[in-house]
């Protein structure tokens, strides 16, 4: 069976060798992540030279996301690194401190001073540890240990119900998109954005650069939740960033708003990433826990597009056997139950021929015994179309477009397959199509597949076209 929900797989010190990054890819990693937070320019660009090399001679379409630091405020350094505080203890954070002890630390945004009062709760190192504020100087924030634990150097820092003003894009994320377009990332996502406005920002910075890449906006932040459809509306797709979301709004509320983060973004036609801790325990272990099974499970019952690993494959011990481990349960799930047909859909009125193409062969697969769907598309629109609602079946989308084809290896369902275009005579095409499909193994002699297209053929203007088609059937 082949797998319909996609894997994301951060790079890191784990997956540095090209040998491990062959086998990741093999046992499938559908995307790529190069995390800004840390590591240079030049070591994400040779990076990203290497997946695309090892996909090449692999003959896969790999996406490659690049993940933007944004405004996640850290504390400074330690002069020992790092620091135990117990439950009670007083702590200072102070703009003006250069080097940490067991009273105080510096900040690396010396406006928090403005945003937060006595009587707000800081949460360090994940929400690790966690502290009352007691007042507010200056240049320091005086504080109060109420759940004690180790901090170390850079320890990230957030405010609980959310509520900072540090701008969504910083001068380094301004850099780093620069060098991300240069690598011709086919996603960059954007950290803490906290409305429409910070995603319209970051999309117009990409095309300055003359970048092409689809922006997922990351919400992992309080006040994003109440601007979810004006941030999904601006983006091109969301990543629940369940690790600092959890933090600002509290853990017991995070599975609930992955819920309906994931709906909202099917509905609006946009992608959803889930991401966080799906595999934590096998950063250490070779097996997952019975929770991170039914967690990732449950991510694609929600209907994800994508679930993405972290620390697991960046910085963990059995990188390769946690993406088989995902990829083997996502593929159970996948088939286990369908995800629910928005109620709407058979209601909804289509602004585009494109669009109505696509649901109407949505419709056919949901009402006629078929193998696949297959789309031939330039954009990849009407495959995307096609994958908000679920057919049980999958949807090959076929194009000449590399760009085309790395983009949708994010979309759940979609499957990129190469065509070359041999002709532009329609029958000859629709036939080129089918064989490509039977040379890869995709779909066998006497299989009935739904096959769209724009017509005219070579001209880009959208898919107006449905065919049903029993492959091999030429008379
Ligand atoms: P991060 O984002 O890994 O860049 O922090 C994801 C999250 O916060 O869950
Ligand atoms: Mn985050």
């Amino acid at each position: 069976m082949i797998r319909a929900t996609k894997i994301v797989a951060t790079l890191g010190p784990a997956s540095a060798s090209p040998e491990v990054l062959e086998r990741m890819i093999t046992a499938g990693a559908n995307v790529v992540r190069v995390n800004f937070s840390h590591g240079s320019a030049a070591e994400h660009t040779a990076t990203v030279r290497q997946v695309r090399e090892i996909a090449a001679r692999l003959g896969r379409d790999i996406g490659v996301l690049a993940d933007l630091q944004g405004p996640k405020i850290r504390i400074g350094k330690f002069a020992q690194g790092r620091i135990e505080l117990a439950v009670g203890d007083r702590f200072t954070f102070d703009t003006t401190c250069e080097s940490g002890d067991q009273q105080r630390v510096g900040l690396d945004y010396k406006e928090l001073v403005n945003d937060v009062h006595a009587g707000d709760t800081l949460l360090l190192n994940d929400g690790r540890v966690v502290m009352r504020v007691d007042r507010v100087g200056s240049t320091t924030i005086e504080c109060t240990v109420t759940q004690g634990g180790a901090l170390s150097n850079r320890k990230g820092i957030n405010r609980q119900g959310g509520g900072l003003t540090a701008p969504a894009l910083t001068a380094k994320d301004m850099d780093d998109m620069k060098t991300a377009v240069g690598f011709e990332a086919d996603f960059i996502a954007v950290s803490f954005p906290k409305n429409a406005a910070d995603m319209y920002m970051a999309r117009e910075l990409m095309r300055a650069a003359g970048g092409h890449a689809l922006m997922i906006a990351k919400i992992e932040r309080y006040e994003a939740i109440g601007n979810l459809e004006e941030i999904l509306k601006a983006s091109d797709g969301i990543m629940v960033a369940r690790g600092d979301l959890a933090v600002e709004v509290g853990d017991a509320a995070v599975p609930a708003l992955q819920k309906r983060m994931i709906r909202m973004a099917r509905e609006l036609n946009r992608f959803a990433i889930t991401a966080t801790q799906m595999m934590e325990s096998m950063i250490e272990a070779p097996v997952p826990t019975r929770a991170e099974v039914s967690d990732v499970a449950n991510a694609v019952l929600d209907g994800t597009d994508a679930v993405m690993l972290s620390a697991e494959t960046a910085a963990g011990k059995f990188p390769v056997e946690t993406i088989e481990a995902t990829a083997r349960i996502c593929t159970e799930a996948d088939r286990s139950q369908r995800v629910p047909l928005d109620g709407e859909f058979l209601n909804r009125r289509f602004s585009r021929i494109d669009q109505s193409i696509a649901m109407s062969a949505l419709f056919v697969a949901n009402h006629l015994a078929i193998r696949a769907i297959v789309a031939l598309t330039q954009s990849g629109s009407t495959a995307l179309w096609m994958s908000r609602l679920d057919s049980g079946v999958p949807i090959y989308a076929l194009t000449p477009e590399e760009r085309t084809r790395r983009r949708m290896t994010l979309y759940r369902e979609v499957h990129p397959v190469l065509l070359q275009y041999k002709s532009v005579e329609r029958e000859a095409l629709l036939l080129e199509a089918e064989q490509t499909l039977v040379a890869a193994g995709l779909v066998a002699r006497g299989d009935r597949i739904i096959i769209t297209i724009g017509e005219p053929i070579g001209k880009s203007g959208g898919t107006n076209t449905m065919k049903i088609v029993t492959v091999g059937d030429h008379g």
